[in-house]
């Protein structure tokens, strides 16, 4: 469903962007800054911008934070294009592309609990490295519990738009992944390589925190046989701690009262020209898309929360 949007220029365009928060808490300050610069990059581009609601991991979802999400977006300006999309309302796709990788022989059920793998792992970049123990079928008697995809040495690599090359060897770094979880939940790392294909996303603008995950995505969507988007990774904003703004280090919620200036503090955060501070949120946001060099993104920010907008 990839649609083609035309720019200001008259030129045709085929970008198409998205944000995807998971309904975990309110829009805080580091939500916003990957909020604003994907949706500056998509209007810059004269894309489209898509609106995604990561709600799958259920236990962690929180009544009503997904509404809440979508008024501090509008109260910001950041209107997005389309219908929005519930991944809890889309797992028979997710079920369908996981049916693919094992009947072609690239995911298989693993019957390990998680203190039989954390006995014998060695740590990787998210928790115990897999051993690969199920590899030929589970132990006699015992049943599959997860579905992992089997993984080699080769390294993925990627360039970045901000941080250039990026490599790793999935095989080190985490060994077979999971893909459908323990719990009947399917993983982030399949589900958002589903969506982001079915979604004809181009241009994936998040957070550096996923910079990680990002070979995982391009792995899977090899296997799938889905295009490989273009990849830009923003500066994780932590406080004054040093901590990832996050519901729990206690992140301030956004006041939409407060949005020129959290918009101008956000455009600090991400290295570019500041609006005059006076200016209305639509001025600042068209001053944002008119002024946008993403070469200017840094890799890392200072430290920046929403009670020091000024920094
Ligand atoms: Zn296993």
């Amino acid at each position: 469903m990839a649609q083609v949007s035309t720019c200001r220029h008259n030129r045709r365009v085929d970008y198409c962007g998205r944000f995807a928060p998971s309904p975990t808490g309110p829009l805080h300050f580091g939500s916003l800054v990957t909020a604003l610069g994907s949706w500056i990059d998509a209007r810059a581009a004269g894309g489209r911008w898509l609106l995604r609601i990561e709600d799958l991991d259920t236990p962690r979802n929180v009544e009503g934070a997904a509404q809440a999400i979508q008024r501090t977006l509008a109260d910001c300006g950041l209107h997005w294009d389309g219908a929005i999309i519930r991944q809890s309302e889309r797992r028979e796709r997710y079920r369908a592309a996981l049916e693919q990788l094992v009947r072609e022989g690239h995911a298989y059920g693993c019957a390990c609990t998680r203190s039989e793998i954390a006995a014998v792992a060695t740590i990787g970049v998210d928790g115990p490295v897999y051993p690969g123990r199920c590899r030929d079928g589970p132990a006699a008697g015992r049943t599959p519990r997860a579905w992992r995809v089997r993984v080699d040495g080769t390294p993925v690599a990627f360039t970045d738009r901000i941080h250039g090359r990026v490599e790793q060897q999935l095989e080190t770094a985490l060994g077979d992944f999971v893909v459908l979880r323990a719990d009947g939940i399917f993983a982030y790392q399949l589900a958002v390589v589903v969506d982001d294909a079915q979604q004809g996303v181009t241009d994936v603008v998040r957070g550096a925190d996923l910079l990680d995950s990002t070979p995982r995505q391009i792995y899977l969507q090899r296997l799938l046989g889905l295009p490989t988007p273009r990849y830009a990774h923003l500066p994780v904003i932590t406080n004054a701690l040093g901590q990832k703004l996050s519901k729990q280090t206690r992140a301030a919620a956004i006041d939409a009262r407060e949005a020129p200036a959290l918009l101008r503090a956000a455009l600090a955060a991400l290295g570019q020209d500041l609006p005059p501070a006076s200016a209305s949120r639509d001025a600042m946001l068209a001053f944002a898309v008119a002024h946008w060099p993403p070469q200017r993104i840094p890799a890392r920010t200072a430290a920046t929360s929403p009670d020091s907008p000024a920094r």
